[in-house]
């Protein structure tokens, strides 16, 4: 373990553009329950995970409905508002501080990246604290909108102060498509990292699963001059996991070696080793 930190200490520091991406497993250590494990979300309350399913649906059926559901009945998550970072966050955020990470790709809708201090931090899956404009992608806190006076002046949906679209909550829905303005960032970063640390998830909810994968090919697409596709070598990327169990990464020879732990454990050893080194 203590050679696998050193190691990853050293790719850190090697590197050009290191990114990380996170999930689950790092927001469980401060204590914000997941969805399917013993204890999950779902696993408790399965009708709530059958609205989860039909929620996008519903949305775009009518918007109106699904607001005012939204708003009177009690949310998922409980207290979340009031969950903290814990030491694997703020490990990402110091490493970011030091100019070693470039970039936290999040699964996760907690908002606690932000409050860690992330500044660069991308919320894949959108932010329960957060409205998005499914127009024009424009995001907006929770309280630039009255929502209790819309509901009660009957003027749900909240719409748009920049381009007058109906506006949802930022948290990406079953069926929903990731965020074009989002997906895009992620797919740059996964294309020009050369250093990919993945923490706390085994990367198995498609389309974020490919973010690892596509980093893994080492090979870009895009689009030439001339129209044409073109397929350019880009350079190798070193893929380390912190997760408490191997995961389909592991397994398939995506990631080059797994540090196997908590992250609210494994981080702060690494953060610590870099600042030695730097000493
Ligand atoms: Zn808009």
């Amino acid at each position: 373990m203590e050679q696998l930190i050193e190691r990853a200490a050293k790719d850190l520091l090697d590197s050009k553009h290191a990114i990380a991406l996170t999930g689950a497993g790092i927001s469980t250590e401060s204590g914000i329950p997941d969805f399917r494990g013993p204890s999950g979300i779902w696993t408790k309350d399965p009708d709530a995970e059958r609205r989860a399913y039909r929620s996008y649906e519903r949305f775009l059926a009518d918007p109106k409905g699904w607001w005012q559901e939204r708003l009177t009945i009690p949310s998922l998550l409980g207290d979340l508002e009031k969950a903290m970072p814990n030491l694997g966050h703020y490990a990402l955020a110091e490493l970011e501080k030091l100019g070693l990470l470039k970039c936290v790709i999040t699964q996760n809708v907690d908002a606690l990246h932000e409050k860690a201090g992330t500044a660069n931090l991308i919320e894949y899956h959108g932010s329960l604290f957060k409205l998005r404009c499914m127009s024009c992608n424009s995001r907006f806190g929770r309280d630039e909108f009255d929502l209790e006076k819309l509901m009660s002046e009957n003027q749900l949906p909240p719409h748009c102060s920049k381009c007058g679209g109906v506006v949802k909550t930022d948290g990406v829905a079953f069926g929903e498509p990731i965020p074009s303005d989002v997906a895009h960032q992620s797919l740059e970063e996964a294309w020009k990292c050369d250093l990919m640390l993945i923490c706390g998830t085994s990367a198995v909810v498609h389309p974020f699963a490919q973010l690892p994968r596509i980093a893994r090919q080492r090979k870009r697409e895009r689009e030439s001059e001339t129209g044409l596709y073109v397929v350019e070598q880009v350079q190798a990327v070193t893929i380390v996991e912190v997760n408490a169990e191997p995961t389909p990464l592991t397994d398939e020879g995506i990631s080059d070696y797994l540090i196997q732990g908590k992250t609210g454990e494994v981080l702060p050893q690494i953060v610590e080793e870099v600042k030695a080194r730097l000493r």
